[in-house]
């Protein structure tokens, strides 16, 4: 973490004007030493809902730039996921195995409260549930809590089950049949979601191939699962005459390197997974295109996490929210078949469809209440 102070309000307010942000919070308590930024890109389709990251940031830009891209993602990922959230996140400046402490926390807490539901939060990179638990102590807007607290606990449950489901709908446009039985699929990454998704594709009738950079990680899934096969690393898991790629690590796997293995190998058809903004850059979406794999959108088929804290909000129900989130298979299914169908890339078709929704409800608050 460095010492650079707060972004100027004129360095503020211009990367605000370059952006389509309604609101962005800079929030400062310096007996706890909380520096924190809250970036709500839309309320179109209600309250803005996205967690909360805890990193350290090399600098103040840094952080905002973060956290202004991180909730317009929100923004799309909600909306496609048909819930009734707009898009938020926010971004705590620290190291949190150093700087995190219950009054910074409960700080925090009490600028969302400020916010007056405009904002709700959860975890994310460098947040857990316990801290959840804390900001709760200030705040009715958070989720993510632990079931002990009335929460939905780790969001990595149906956030890994969205992503299977994602992937079926991918195998039934390519193989005709939304099963995974007797697919290869490798999994790069199997931390909290990766590992579980494991799980869900062997009880599939899937062969599964692991890699990571943890050994920790990987053992704690081989054993837990004997069947998994471990890759030494990416490059190995590449070419393992893989039939599905499943990013489930961190974001911008997806590059020329990457494709160019793919197609080498010319195994894989399909890229379906976790990690958020897999993507290295925009044009990547034609680039896999063009070698012929279809790439499910990252927002698209990890909402289910989202799902699950959405939940919370109206007393946890673990079987509805499940349920909520094998919809992800249909909606990845209409993606994909928009796509074919303008001749688009099922990015820029889910793109379309999250703005379609947007705009159709955004309308709505045209019809005048009576006040309650
Ligand atoms: P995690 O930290 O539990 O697991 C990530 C794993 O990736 C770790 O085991 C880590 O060792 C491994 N890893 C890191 N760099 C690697 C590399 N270069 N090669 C191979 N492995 C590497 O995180 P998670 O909660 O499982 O999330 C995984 C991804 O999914 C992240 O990108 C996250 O943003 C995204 N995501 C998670 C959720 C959720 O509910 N947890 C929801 C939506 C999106």
């Amino acid at each position: 973490m460095t010492d650079t102070p707060l972004a100027s309000p004129e360095h503020a307010m211009e990367r605000l004007a370059e952006s389509d942000h309604e609101q962005v919070v800079f929030c400062r308590h310096q007996p706890s030493g909380l520096r924190a930024i809250i970036a709500i890109h839309s309320t179109a389709l209600g309250p803005a809902l996205g967690g909360t990251r805890f990193y350290p940031y090399a600098s103040e830009s840094e952080a905002l730039a973060d956290v202004l891209d991180l909730s317009r993602g929100m923004t799309y990922k909600n909306a496609l996921a048909e819930l009734d959230h707009g898009g938020g996140k926010a971004v705590i400046i620290g190291d949190p195995h150093r700087d995190k402490n219950e009054a910074l926390l409960r700080a925090y807490g009490r600028f969302v409260e400020s916010l007056g539901g405009r904002y709700v939060t959860a975890c994310d990179v460098g947040t857990y549930v316990t801290d959840m638990d804390t900001l709760a102590r200030e705040s009715r807007w958070v989720t993510g809590r632990s079931p002990a607290e009335g929460g939905a606990g780790d969001s990595s449950v149906l956030t890994a089950y969205g992503v299977f489901q994602g992937m079926r709908a991918c195998a039934e446009v390519r193989w005709g049949e939304a099963s995974l039985r007797g697919r290869r699929v490798g999994i790069s990454g199997v931390g909290k979601v990766g590992s579980k998704l494991a799980a869900h594709l062997i009880e599939d009738g899937a062969e599964v191939v692991v890699t990571d950079i943890s050994p920790e990680a990987v053992s704690a899934v081989t054993d837990a699962l004997p069947q998994v096969e471990v890759a030494p690393d990416e490059a190995h898991l590449l070419r393992s005459r893989i039939d599905i790629l499943s990013p489930c690590a961190l974001g911008h796997m997806i590059d020329d390197d990457v494709v160019a293995g793919l197609a080498q190998d010319g195994s894989c058809q399909i890229i379906c997974g976790a990690a958020n903004n897999q993507l290295a850059t925009p044009d990547m979406a034609e680039k896999v295109a063009a070698a012929s794999i279809l790439y499910a959108p990252d927002y698209l088929v990890n909402c289910g996490g989202v799902i699950q804290v959405a939940d919370e909000l109206q007393g946890y129900s673990e079987s509805r929210a499940r349920n909520r989130a094998r919809q992800i298979q249909d909606t990845t299914a209409a993606v994909l078949s928009r796509a074919m169908r303008d001749g688009a890339t099922p990015d820029a078709a889910a793109n379309r469809l999250a703005e379609g929704r947007i705009e159709a409800i955004r309308g709505l608050t045209n019809i005048l209440l009576p006040r309650s």
